[in-house]
């Protein structure tokens, strides 16, 4: 299949178009994979999709082209993200302009529904704010570091956290060359 996919895609992103090292990636809900359900997309398009990487609104502006496609798993996702981003003009405006079938749109709001659940597990500052690996944040409270002297004063910025998998309450940030873990409710996100 992965053969057919290159052909169809010409050997770029299905998203964005880049011709940047390709994988498949499963559009799910599926039973079986198929040329409907399975599409190639690049590692930058793969991070912004699973939350890897910190939501890049330029990049996702190719949403806008890709929402022309005709490979249904293409639109369902381009469905999906720019749903992520519907406060947003552009995006919201490129909603607007989609049309998906039925059956289509009942795919695309399965899988939103599933991401939803997953929401519930994500990382948040202490405004709510989701918090994504490469993050910068500043500290709402000064923090004595565990096991050491160093004490981290209240407004200290940090920049590119890591989230500690399994625990939605702690990021990990370097401070003063020291990586130290940092509980999600004394930080709040910086920029975007
Ligand atoms: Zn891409």
């Amino acid at each position: 299949m992965e053969e057919q996919l290159l052909k169809r895609s010409e050997n770029k992103c299905e998203l964005c178009e880049s011709g940047e090292p390709l994988n498949t990636y499963s559009v799910i809900p599926q039973k079986v994979p198929n040329e409907d359900n399975t599409i190639l997309i690049c590692d930058k398009c793969r991070a912004q999709i699973e939350r890897t990487a910190p939501t890049d609104q330029n990049h996702l502006r190719c949403l806008t082209t890709s929402i022309w496609s005709v490979v249904p798993g293409v639109q369902v996702l381009s469905w999906r993200l720019l749903n992520r981003l519907k406060a947003e003009n552009w995006a919201s405006d490129a909603l607007d302009m989609m049309y998906l079938d039925e059956e289509t749109l009942a795919w695309a709001q399965a899988g939103l529904d599933e991401e939803e659940t997953e929401a519930e597990e994500l990382h948040r500052d202490s405004n709510g704010a989701i918090l994504e690996t490469g993050n910068t944040v500043v500290l709402t409270k000064t923090l004595d570091v565990k096991g050491s002297s160093l004490s981290v004063k209240l407004g200290t910025v940090v920049k590119n956290i890591r989230l500690v998998e399994n625990n939605t309450d702690q990021i990990e940030g370097k401070i003063e060359g020291q990586v130290i873990v940092i509980l999600t409710k004394y930080v709040r996100k910086q920029g975007a």
